[in-house]
């Protein structure tokens, strides 16, 4: 199937009477004629569902989805984005190894792995994403389990060589793990390019009208665990009777252990309601990430021709340092998110903000309704202007988020908005 079927039949083939529509299944418990067959479950002897906190059934159809548009072996859907990013990394590395990092990822992974990871003891060296191929080595060690980038960043933009990175990280006997959550699999798929673990946002495009909370994490299965980096993948795991993971679940090994080990421990489980919500969010995904790239285009070649706007940061736009990079990758187009400076610094960037009217205030981005946000009047409120400066947030920069709206309407709020500076 071609990935726009892929997003509205994979997962979920209803069996003769039963239900066409996914069917939430908001239970968190599962009956069994034996206690024997549940013991069997218990000791992943047998497959099938037992508690909800490690498989539900609606989750297991989305997540089988998930699977299917990514190009992988298995996916594990999580809480909240957060939850996707904690599980990749502790799931194969532990206190006492180190991570090499993009500099670049969405601030809350940031503070997730540069204090509170690394409060737990596992190290972090962050590089560049358009960093030399010298540069990226050089922040490699012996301790060194996992390589983490973003594909397209939130909210710099920047467009990372997922070749490059996965070529560097394997020959460091680590995998590569891309947060892919601006292109979506429709504009990219990280593991055609060598990426071994997928993670994604799911709050973000795939649910697509923020409306749910979500993550997931899902496994190409191409990694080979066996080289001696990974002892939790190769050896027994004694809360499970001694199962050894690549042993037992093959090619799943990674996600098989991030579900019956991380999730059976930390319990960020998605909700069947929320899988639910994604779900119907990606029947979707394919034509609202259409027009989101195509309103993006224009009004990013929009603003860039406005003597009101100093600066515009697209990857869609030639000016771009990525223009080259994201059409090899992604030609499909990146994502909806556009950043841009207003000429006149901090305070006239406030009152464009003000002006718009189609274009909501809010701090969510990739759904279906236009917003902006100002981060030095609300995120970032607190800095002084060198000290947005340093942390590479312009004082005049907004975030602009292009929903699926009709694209003229969009333009003549931005018009009329600039008008009235
Ligand atoms: C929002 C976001 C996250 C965090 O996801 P939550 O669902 O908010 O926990 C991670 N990575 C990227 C790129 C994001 O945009």
């Amino acid at each position: 199937m071609k990935i726009e079927t892929k997003c509205v039949q994979s997962g979920y083939q209803p069996k003769n009477g039963e239900p066409r529509v996914v069917p939430i299944a908001q239970s968190t418990t599962y009956s069994y004629d034996s206690a024997e067959t549940l013991g069997k479950l218990f000791d992943l002897e047998a497959d099938g569902f037992f508690y909800t906190r490690l498989a539900n059934p609606t989750l297991d159809a989305v997540e089988k989805k998930i699977a299917d548009l990514e190009g992988g072996v298995g996916a594990m859907l999580t809480s909240a984005g957060q939850a996707a990013s904690l599980i990749a990394v502790t799931n194969i590395v532990k206190s006492g190894y180190h991570v090499v990092c993009s500099s670049a990822v969405y601030g809350g992974t940031f503070n997730l792995f540069n204090k509170t990871l690394r409060d737990l003891g596992i190290d972090f060296t962050f590089v560049r994403p358009d960093a030399t191929q010298e540069e990226i080595n050089s922040a490699f060690n012996e301790k060194t389990r996992a390589c983490f980038v973003e594909s397209v960043t939130n909210p710099s933009l920047d467009v990372t060589d997922i070749e490059l990175f996965s070529k560097i990280a394997h020959s460091h006997n680590v995998p590569l793990i891309v947060d892919n959550t601006f292109p979506t699999p429709i504009n990219f798929r990280p593991f055609e390019w060598g990426a071994d673990i997928v993670i994604h946002s799911t709050s973000k495009y795939m649910d697509g009208h923020a409306v749910s909370l979500g993550g997931v994490i899902v496994d190409s299965g191409n990694y080979d665990w066996s080289n001696g980096n990974f002892p939790m993948l190769t050896e027994p795991d004694e809360t499970y009777h001694g199962v050894v993971y690549t042993d037992h679940f093959g090619n799943a090994a990674y996600i098989a252990k991030a579900r019956v080990h991380l999730m059976r421990d930390f319990g960020a489980q998605a909700a069947p309601m929320n899988a639910f919500l994604l779900n119907i969010g990606l029947e979707t995904l394919a034509l609202r990430m259409e027009r989101h790239c195509a309103n993006a285009q224009r009004i990013a070649e929009f603003l860039e021709n406005s003597d009101k706007i100093e600066w515009v940061n697209y990857p869609g736009l030639k000016s771009s340092k990525y223009y080259a990079l994201a059409k090899k990758m992604m030609p499909n187009g990146t994502c909806g998110v556009i950043s841009f400076g207003v000429k006149g610094g901090r305070e006239k960037a406030a009152s464009l903000m003000e002006n718009l009217k189609l274009a909501k205030i809010v701090t969510h981005v990739a759904d279906a309704r236009t917003c902006v946000l100002h981060p030095a009047s609300t995120t970032h409120r607190q800095l002084s202007d060198q000290q947005l400066v340093d942390c590479g947030v312009a004082p005049n920069m907004i975030r602009l988020s292009v929903g699926i709206e009709n694209c003229d309407d969009i333009m003549e709020d931005f018009e009329q908005a600039l008008k009235s500076l």
